[in-house]
């Protein structure tokens, strides 16, 4: 069985990486999860590009049917 130990950038803790493949590098989602909300704060902001986490534009917005 193969094995690769990798550290989580998350939270440092040791793992295998074929076991956390859906999270990987991380160790689980949970990890996954906190750093996307690192990159979404200003710790990880890049600079001089804007970047959008989430397109939901598909939904009807609220005005539209205001106005019918
Ligand atoms: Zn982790």
């Amino acid at each position: 069985m193969k094995q690769l130990i990798i550290k989580c950038p998350a939270c440092t803790k040791k793992h295998d990486y074929y076991q956390s493949k859906p999270w990987s590098p991380f160790c689980s989602e949970r990890c996954q999860l906190i750093d996307l909300g690192a990159w979404a704060s200003e710790e990880h902001r890049i600079k001089g590009e804007s970047v959008s986490l989430s397109d939901t534009s598909s939904d009807k917005s609220p005005d539209d049917q205001l106005l019918q």
